[in-house]
């Protein structure tokens, strides 16, 4: 079994699902007592989400790239950046490490492809939605053409993901507010939606959505157990 290395804490509140959902994934797998090799560095989300806010992404790339190399060294044999926003320095953290960086953009394209989705919608924070380093991604490789909400909601999906998700609030407001967006996605032709944002599967499950979901969080992780797994 090889050893995962996870960039997490970004926030905790995910991580924990990260953490539980390999481990779930690979004593299905293999049974008996079996549980995965994991190394986990946990950042400050606080001394992240500032660094986010005010734009600092060279520093973040310095500071990921950073603790990455230290997993390597420690025996890590991939790595996975436990958020979707983050990959926003995936390539800096490529070149600074010598193992594969399994990239959740790319194992969301291809969990999409497979069910055979050419249209879907996404939902994540302001720099997930809004730049290329995501969408572009899913466009260029895997041929798919992503919908975002209109500013507005935009605006709402990113300050829930801050103000409440991260901090562990899940609210019943919150998440009619995020069906309702979800619906407007479907009208505009929609055929699934990507929870873009490790945090939103917290909110959000497939009983209150009505297009397909695909969650990043179990999408990366499941991929995971899958690349430790193989020989
Ligand atoms: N975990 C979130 C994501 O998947 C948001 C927190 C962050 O900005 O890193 O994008």
């Amino acid at each position: 079994m090889k050893t995962i290395g996870i960039l997490g804490g970004m926030s905790w509140e995910s991580t924990l699902e990260y953490y539980r959902i390999i481990n779930q994934e690979t004593k299905q797998r293999l049974g008996g007592y079996h549980s995965a090799q994991i190394l986990l560095y946990s950042f400050d989300f606080a001394v992240i989400e500032a660094c986010q806010h005010q734009g600092q992404w060279e520093e973040m790339g310095r500071l990921l790239s950073e603790q990455a190399q230290k997993l390597e060294q420690a025996g890590a044999d991939f790595i996975l950046i436990a958020t979707n926003t983050m990959h926003k320095v995936a390539e800096v953290i490529e070149e600074a490490i010598s193992v594969p960086l399994l990239h959740i953009a790319d194992a969301t394209g291809e969990a999409i492809i497979k069910q055979g989705l050419t249209r879907v919608g996404l939902l994540g924070t302001r720099f997930t939605m809004e730049e290329k380093f995501y969408r572009g991604r899913l466009r260029d490789r895997y041929n798919l053409e992503v919908l975002i909400p209109p500013p507005a909601p935009r605006r709402l999906v990113h300050q829930v993901i801050f103000q409440e998700l991260v901090l562990g609030k899940i609210q019943d407001a919150s998440r009619q507010k995020f069906v309702q967006i979800i619906e407007e996605l479907k009208e505009e032709g929609a055929q699934g939606i990507i929870l873009g944002c490790t945090e939103i599967p917290l909110l959000v499950g497939p009983k209150d959505s009505p297009l397909p979901l695909f969650d990043t969080t179990a999408i990366h992780a499941r991929q995971a157990v899958d690349w430790a797994l193989k020989d």
